[in-house]
């Protein structure tokens, strides 16, 4: 019989330690991860908690934003109900891997929305973060999909509908993950733009970028200004599909930039695109 794996030795990879999870659980294929079956072998109780109402006086006052936790002496993995089942689904994983990471020693762990998000600064919660998104896409099984299908919208549709993950984490993952040069531009609507002046048609600036090594290392790492504002009316003028993007040829950061293909899309959120070049 094998010893269950509680947590990870100092001397394994993260990575290692995403298959061995995977492998221990019968994950270790294509498809969307089951949190419930590593909760189970790692002998973890699941709790969702309103932690606005249930929490509010045993939480300490800076832990307001928490949206969930670990606790090891209780072997507990609390989320806040209010996240959207995807979120769940990541932050379960994200508190997974504080229980595992062998670094990763507190008594307790409580994750705001900050810790869980992509932008995270804290180094514990970016190596979480890392772990949950290792274990969300199930280790190198999306990254061979991936490579094995054009780099469309449509295949971000197709991997995020069979990984259970958002359009924007799936679409992250793809371009960070690929050999081929491609770029990820994520623009957000401008929040004072509506309240200045309704009349007027939103602005969509760019919120952050990301692009794989072989695009970063010929060209550039990010670009700046609005998504067209043209291609923001069309996407956003409701009932379009994710998949239904808008394809066009344009030039990118400035004179030394070049002109490349970008593949517009709308997740009901942000507006973004995939960038290849021309
Ligand atoms: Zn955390």
């Amino acid at each position: 019989m094998n010893a269950p794996l509680v947590r990870g030795a100092p001397d394994i990879a993260p990575h290692e330690l995403v298959s061995r999870l995977l492998h221990a659980t019968a994950q270790d294929q294509s498809g969307a991860v089951d949190p419930a079956r590593l909760l189970s072998f790692l002998r973890l109780e699941f709790l969702p908690v309103d932690f606005d109402t249930a929490l509010r006086g045993v939480l300490p006052v800076e832990a307001g934003n928490a949206r969930a936790l670990l606790s090891f002496p209780d072997r507990l993995v609390a989320v806040d109900t209010r996240l959207d089942q995807k979120r769940v689904r990541f932050s379960t994983l994200h508190e997974i891997a504080h229980y595992v990471l062998p670094e990763h020693r507190h008594a307790l762990y409580l994750c705001d929305a900050d810790g869980l998000g992509f932008r995270a600064r804290l180094d514990f919660e970016v190596q979480a973060n890392r772990f949950a998104a290792d274990l969300l896409f199930k280790g190198h099984h999306f990254t061979l999909e991936a490579h094995a299908a054009p780099v469309s919208v449509a295949t971000i549709k197709a991997v995020a509908l069979k990984y259970e993950a958002s359009f924007e984490s799936t679409a992250r993952r793809l371009v960070e993950k690929h050999h081929a040069p491609v770029m990820l531009v994520v623009c957000g609507r401008h929040p004072d733009r509506s309240v200045i002046d309704s009349s007027q048609p939103a602005v969509w600036p760019v919120k952050y970028c990301c692009a794989s090594a072989s695009f970063k290392a010929r060209w550039f790492a990010r670009v700046q200004g609005e998504a067209p504002a043209e291609i923001a009316a069309a996407l956003t003028a409701g009932g379009r599909d994710v998949a239904d993007s808008i394809q066009v040829e344009m030039p990118l950061a400035g004179d030394g930039g070049g002109v490349f293909g970008v593949e517009w899309f709308y997740n009901q959120y942000d507006i973004m695109g995939l960038v290849v070049p021309g």
